[in-house]
């Protein structure tokens, strides 16, 4: 007791640090700030240990806390590699899974900040490091003795931006203005959306420490968006449940759930909820893809107003049914309103997190010991019951997107193999080199989950085993929509080809620690030149790379077949004066590429191709969409600059530029922007009609508009293209959560496509669709279907892509698909000198399509082609 009491004296309170109470109105710590404690925590403490996992997208250091006591703190490796051995389950007997139980401690990672605008958590944080180190309290003892924990800064880059923008605007008309950037380099709000692909720097930091290194019971990441006006929402989690889950995983999170709900009523902290608006299907949250790692991981959403601002709430502000407070089984204790300030929310995030803690120090041995459990019982399934194994040729239409999402599933913690020798399989010859994914295999749920068609379920059918959901009676004929995506089968996504093994297999397999294709690399001599597929997507990275050199390259119009090999029309052409043998090997060999070199002249017709100079449209009413399309124009090497309103509006734009980006966002947004009085003055309007008319003359100048998904409505809208929405009398209004139109004086709709993945034929001659399949498949998400219309315009639009005659939905929901059937989903819309490519479906969603990124590619080269 002396002695814990000693220790208190020497850390330093948050307060004497940041100068500010936790908490504190009108006040936020940056991420810098939080460092600067933690670095004290860690210098008057032996209860904590700083670590860094990687570097930010920015560049910053990924620093996270380790806190537990001092003797666990002295064996960490050896916690890590109990939870390790029980993670993969693997050869270990079930006597030595209970000894490892008894013997380990509950790793528990808590991470804050991810949505950095939600910013109580990760304020909470720094006064949660503080009483966990030196509370002396029967109940904090038990959590340092019995678990480890990981506390996380999600989202470092944006906590600090965050604060820079919001402290000087304290006091401003503008102090609860939205930051008019994104708070993710690139991703945004899509920041947790990136899971099952671990394409930006944190959510690899993230995937590694995780799935790779400390192997965690709990998974909890902290989210302040409450369904409003609880003051917090908990697990149990809202219907559907992905149907690839292990019950006890499910069980695990409704009791981390209930607990945690317990706790706040418990602590007299009134408005927690459950059952309702978020719900567990999408694998591509942090929260949902560590699920298929058997930890269990739970989300909450806290209340919360804006910054550090206090707000108070009356009973008229709340939605009518909440009005006269009634309770129920997942509601019990609702919020009456009154004041809500950030010290409120970060009281809220103590609770809840001390709550995660005590649950894991209590259930310790059984978590520890259910964590193998469900790992030992998913290889069971598998070595039981198809799929025995997913199956990856190597002749694939783009071998380099097959090599990224085999390195995808190798980085998540997948065990992927390469057959030694050919093999049957399912009554089908597989060639030695091929790919396998084993199922059995602790993780393997994952892959079943992200490799499957989803077939999403309609919710109403099941009004029994859902009830407290959904409302059968007002729901007839209506679904209800995810909250995310509905379908997102990865290998659909990317263009992959995989193979379920619908019978045990029989192959001598090698591990492997990466993808290398067999064929990348440089064939033939190249007296004249060398030929390189557009099917596929790092052909891109090679044509720019050598455009950016000063190097000649042209694309052909037709398909050449030389020798055995077919080069489709678009592939392309590098002249050997201009590169070296040795510049090409490597080329090659680094992005997986198969080269021919020719020694003779290529007898083809074929156009010449310069670099593209391109903008992308960059709004201050900030998208995600358009940090994506940054993020993959700079992945794939393409030479660009964003532009903002002010330039739009200022014109001249064919002088600068050959081809414009609109990304996926609403005409308002683009055109009107922020309101005037909203945001500080440099940052209202959009791009005005003065800008609509510039955009327009740089079309008819001869540039080209590049109008992505849902931008499309922009072009149709504000441009007059001879083009028509063909869904827009027919969408379902239904909403997830808020309020929704009455049912009974509302047609049912006719037509529903969540985030679905659907069947679509490629005009694969037209240069924009140069190097797709004929058939293939595309995200529908906030898309649309296009009519052209009847025109007497001398050259006339043309369809590039259709969706399909039949048999449209591939994976997800789809409400109406006779309405799909032969309309457009990309166009070409010639006007003047220029055109407009109408990419009418998500291409280039969340950086995950790679089967679709050529439409985009495609449209940029399609601009300096002659
Ligand atoms: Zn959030």
């Amino acid at each position: 007791m002396a002695w814990g009491t000693a220790l208190a004296q020497t850390v330093p309170t948050p307060e004497e640090i940041l100068g500010f109470k936790v908490g504190a109105d009108y006040h936020l710590a940056s991420y810098e700030q939080a460092l600067e404690y933690f670095r004290a925590l860690e210098a008057a403490s032996s209860r904590v240990k700083l670590f860094e996992m990687g570097k930010t997208a920015m560049g910053k250091p990924m620093i996270y806390a380790v806190i537990t006591s001092e003797d666990n703190m002295a064996k960490l490796d050896r916690f890590k590699e109990i939870s390790q051995k029980l993670a993969l389950a693997k050869d270990l007997a079930d006597e030595e899974a209970r000894l490892l139980a008894t013997e380990g401690r509950a790793i528990v990672w808590i991470d804050v900040g991810i949505h950095a605008s939600e910013c109580a958590p990760a304020q909470s944080a720094i006064q949660l490091a503080y009483e966990l180190i030196t509370d002396e309290d029967p109940e904090t003892r038990l959590i340092r003795e019995n678990t480890i924990l990981l506390l996380v800064f999600a989202n470092p880059d944006g906590m600090q931006m965050l604060a820079e923008w919001y402290l000087p605007n304290v006091g401003t008309p503008y102090e609860i203005s939205s930051m008019p950037w994104l708070y993710h380099l690139y991703a945004g709000h899509d920041n947790n959306r990136d899971s099952y692909m671990n394409s930006l720097p944190e959510t690899r930091n993230i995937t590694r420490a995780i799935n790779r290194e400390w192997y965690p019971v709990i998974l909890y990441d902290h989210h302040q968006t409450a369904p409003f006006p609880a003051r917090i929402w908990i697990p149990p989690a809202a219907e559907p449940t992905n149907p690839n889950l292990h019950p006890l995983f499910i069980r695990g999170k409704n009791l981390v759930g209930s607990a945690m709900a317990y706790d706040f009523d418990r602590k007299g902290q009134e408005g927690a909820i459950s059952r309702v608006v978020f719900d567990f299907i999408y694998p591509g949250y942090e929260d949902s893809f560590c699920d298929f790692f058997n930890v269990i991981s739970i989300m909450t959403e806290i209340a919360h107003y804006r910054y550090a601002t206090p707000h108070f709430y009356t009973v008229n502000d709340f939605p009518e049914d909440y009005r006269d407070f009634t309770i129920g089984a997942f509601y019990p204790s609702p919020w009456k309103g009154g004041w809500w300030r950030l010290k409120d929310g970060v009281e809220y995030a103590l609770t809840a997190s001390k709550s995660v803690l005590r649950t894991a120090s209590i259930y310790r041995e059984m978590f520890l010991y259910g964590k193998y459990q469900m790992g030992r019982d998913t290889i069971a399934l598998f070595e039981g019951e198809p799929p025995y194994a997913w199956i990856i040729p190597q002749a694939q239409h783009d071998p380099t997107a097959a090599c990224r999402l085999i390195d995808n599933l190798i980085y998540a913690g997948i065990e992927v193999y390469e057959a030694g020798e050919s093999f049957l399989c399912d009554g089908v010859s597989h060639k030695k080199g091929t790919w396998v994914i084993p199922m059995n295999q602790p993780f393997a749920r994952f892959v079943k989950a992200i490799f499957e068609e989803q077939n999403y379920p309609d919710l109403t059918k099941y009004p029994n085993l859902w009830q407290g959901i959904v409302r059968p009676q007002s729901l007839a004929d209506v679904f209800l929509p995810p909250y995310d995506l509905a379908g997102w089968t990865l290998p659909y996504q990317m263009g992959v080809k995989a193979l379920p093994a619908n019978s045990p297999l029989d192959a001598g397999l090698v591990p492997i620690e990466k993808a290398a294709h067999p064929e990348g690399k440089v064939t033939g001599s190249a007296g004249q030149a060398y030929l390189v597929s557009s099917r596929t997507n790092n052909s891109f990275i090679a044509a720019n790379r050598i455009l950016q050199k000063g190097g000649r390259v042209s694309r052909i119009k037709e398909t050449a077949k030389i020798g055995e090999q077919i080069f489709p029309a678009g592939s392309f052409v590098i002249s050997s004066r201009d590169v070296s043998r040795s510049f090409m090997d490597s080329l090659a060999s680094e992005l997986n590429l198969p080269v021919l070199g020719i020694g003779t002249q290529l007898n083809a017709a074929s156009f010449s191709l310069s670099s593209p100079k391109i903008a992308l449209y960059r709004s201050w009413s900030a998208s995600s969409d358009e940090g994506w399309t940054r993020w993959l124009l700079e992945q794939y090497e393409f030479t660009f600059v964003n532009i903002y309103d002010a330039e739009i509006r200022a014109g001249n734009l064919k002088d600068r530029f050959d081809a414009l980006i609109i990304p996926s966002m609403s005409a308002d947004a683009i055109v009107n922007g922020h309101e005037k009085g909203t945001m500080p003055p440099r940052y209202v309007g959009g791009i005005t009609e003065a800008g609509v008319r510039n955009i327009k003359k740089f079309v008819e100048d001869g540039g080209i508009l590049v109008a992505l998904n849902s931008g499309c409505a922009f072009a149709l809208e504000q441009l007059g293209l001879p083009v028509s929405d063909a869904l827009t009398s027919l969408r379902s209004t239904r909403r997830r959560y808020g309020p929704q139109e009455e049912e009974s004086r509302r047609e049912p709709p006719k037509f529903a496509c969540p985030g679905s993945i659907l069947r679509m034929e490629f005009d694969t001659r037209h240069p924009v669709a140069y190097g797709m399949p004929e058939e293939g498949s595309g995200m529908f998400y906030r898309s649309t279907a296009f009519d052209i219309l009847p025109t007497f315009a001398e050259k006339k639009a043309v369809a590039i892509a259709k969706y399909s005659k039949a048999d449209v939905l591939m994976s997800g929901y789809l409400l109406g698909e006779q309405y799909l059937h032969n309309k457009t989903a990309v166009a070409e819309v010639p006007q003047g000198k220029g055109r407009v490519i109408l990419l009418g479906f998500a291409v280039q969603n969340r950086g995950q399509t790679h089967g679709t990124f050529k439409l985009l590619f495609n449209s940029l080269f399609y601009a300096t082609m002659h």
